[in-house]
């Protein structure tokens, strides 16, 4: 196996973020930690963290910065993220949240953040047809639905549209991605971590893009002297 990785993946909605990010972790044996699967799994437990961070997701708005950072900032602690590494997925999304995993993490403590590039026509039309499977989370399009009824493939579950991937909510998420989490591509160009993949395509083909560049920044990162790195 590939040794590991610390990575961060940014992507309008719809970009194709999670299952990328599922994928480049597993690629290199590093756990994937995503934000919004963590809120969904909390609200689903009916926690007091939870049942708070769904009203937020419901209507398609961000978490409080404050909760979103002390949830990343445990997560990151432990032993799997601190020896092996980390995918990152739906973190950060705004300056301060970059910010703070920028103390958490120290200098040199990133290796790229990946932006998987969609534009907007195509994202509207993917999460306007996702729908979900209730208990696994596996995904579908109402082009490409379950075999059976709208029954999940994998595991028999209801296979149904998530509350955010609704109109309203939709419009909203992109709007806050286009003023809270745009920026963070100067943010981290600025810092010389931000990779450009092209996010249209078939999975297979953007997930080659994406270890490509992956590579690239790795074999840079491992030959340049310390003090460059
Ligand atoms: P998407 O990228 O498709 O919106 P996610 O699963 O990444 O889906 O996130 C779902 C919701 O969880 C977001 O709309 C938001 O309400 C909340 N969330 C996830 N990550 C963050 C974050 N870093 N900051 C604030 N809210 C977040």
């Amino acid at each position: 196996m590939t040794s590991g990785v610390r990575l961060l993946v940014l992507g309008k909605q719809g970009a194709g973020k999670g299952t990328q990010a599922v994928r480049i972790a597993r690629h290199y044996g590093v756990p994937h930690i995503s934000t919004g699967d963590m809120f969904r799994a909390a609200a689903a437990a009916r926690t007091q963290f939870g049942l708070k961070a769904k009203e937020f997701m419901k209507r398609g708005e961000l978490v409080p910065d404050d909760i979103v950072i002390g949830v990343v900032a445990e997560r990151l602690a432990k032993d799997d993220a601190v020896d092996d590494g980390f995918v990152l997925d739906g973190f950060p999304r705004t300056r301060m949240q970059a910010e703070e995993l920028q103390r958490l993490l120290g200098p040199g403590g990133l290796d790229a953040a990946v932006d998987i590039d969609v534009p907007t026509d195509v994202v509207l039309r993917r999460l306007s047809g996702r729908r979900v499977c209730r208990t696994c989370g596996a995904t579908y399009h109402v082009e490409k639905p379950p075999k059976v009824d709208w029954l999940c493939d994998r595991d028999g579950g209801d296979v149904v549209q998530r509350e955010d991937d609704k109109p309203e909510a939709i419009g909203r998420r992109l709007e806050l991605y286009e003023q809270e989490t745009g920026p963070l591509l100067d943010f981290y160009e600025g810092l010389g971590l931000l990779v450009i993949v092209d996010g249209v395509g078939e999975l297979d083909d953007v997930f080659n893009r994406i270890l490509d560049a992956v590579e690239t920044v790795r074999q840079f990162r491992l030959s340049a002297p310390r003090g460059q790195r």
